[in-house]
């Protein structure tokens, strides 16, 4: 009788333990926000189960022109770090970052690089072009704010954020290479890449090919008459036979292009987009080849690489 109590009384105990770890032991993750995808596939390749990553701005959203939502704003105040990507590229999001929060680290991750490495921007003398992801040596210098970051809030993971991080950066260089000579299969006059917006100039400078946007750096503002004219004539001179949607920015613009080359200059242009749309300023869905980082920059040169080596 005594034992049966007895056994009934451990069993409830048991049960009663039970039901609180269903009721979850408590996150114990850092919790981090990312302004954008390319930042957060970054921390979460740094991080791994150490961190629970929000990102302000997902797949194919133009960070130009982002504003932040009631949404985004509950998030920031949660997170112990929050990491933005500088050189003016969350342009509009500028105010809502700036905000101090108590007690919250917030890291601008391209703090390290040198002015020397850096592309001026529209216009030359003002902020310095932010697109710094598509020279993968630029990007894997990203990463020490990352790890110092995460480190100063879990000392005690700071071996396991710096074993991943030289793992990642070796992985970023080999791929940098990779792209490299498939580029450099490309005849050098054939190198003539124009594309939405001027995203892609660290690329043309890192493995040699012209690069021209249809709008400037940031897409804020809309293309004049006088710069589709200026686009199409180059494209005509060059016999460039193709141009490149981007994913996060809509293409409206460079149909006028296409459209003034055949009208003015009887020059027939293809217009690279729907999957093959290249990855500029966002990472694309979970299932698509620009859902990482790696991904996103392989994706881009096959596609770059395949369509200049087409015959008009
Ligand atoms: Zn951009």
């Amino acid at each position: 009788m005594i034992r049966s109590a007895l056994f009934l009384l451990v069993s409830s105990l048991t049960l009663l333990t039970g039901c609180q770890s269903t009721n979850g032991p408590t996150d114990d993750r850092i919790p981090v926000v990312c302004t954008t995808s390319l930042i957060a596939d970054a921390v979460k390749r740094i991080g791994g189960d150490r961190v629970r990553v929000e990102c302000l701005m997902g797949p194919g959203i133009d960070p130009h022109r982002y504003t932040a939502t009631p949404g985004d704003i509950r998030k920031l105040s949660d997170a112990a770090i929050v990491f933005q990507h500088g050189l003016h590229l969350e342009g509009k999001l500028g105010d809502v970052l700036e905000k101090p929060r108590p007690g919250q680290r917030s890291v601008v991750i391209t703090r390290d690089l040198a002015e020397s490495r850096l592309l001026p921007g529209d216009g030359g003398d003002g902020p310095h072009d932010p697109h710094v992801w598509f020279d993968p040596r630029l990007w894997a210098d990203c990463l020490p704010p990352i790890v110092a970051a995460l480190s100063e809030t879990d000392p005690e993971s700071k071996n396991e954020f710096e074993d991943a991080a030289r793992a990642y950066r070796e992985e970023i260089l080999a791929v940098d290479r990779e792209l490299e000579a498939l580029v450099h299969s490309l005849p050098a006059e054939r190198r003539k890449l124009v594309t939405s917006h001027d995203a892609f100039r660290y690329f043309g400078a890192r493995y040699g090919i012209e690069v021209h946007g249809l709008l400037g750096i940031s897409t804020g503002s809309e293309a004049s008459t006088r710069d589709v004219g200026q686009l199409a004539g180059f494209l005509a001179t060059n016999k460039v036979p193709v141009i490149f949607g981007e994913t996060s920015v809509p293409s409206k613009g460079l149909k006028a292009v296409i459209d003034s080359c055949e009208k003015k200059h009887s020059h027939a242009v293809r217009l690279v987009g729907g999957d093959d749309a290249l990855y500029s300023d966002a990472l694309g869905e979970p299932d698509s080849p620009g859902a990482t980082y790696l991904g996103m920059i392989r994706h881009n040169t096959r596609v770059i690489v395949d369509a200049l080596k087409s015959r008009p």
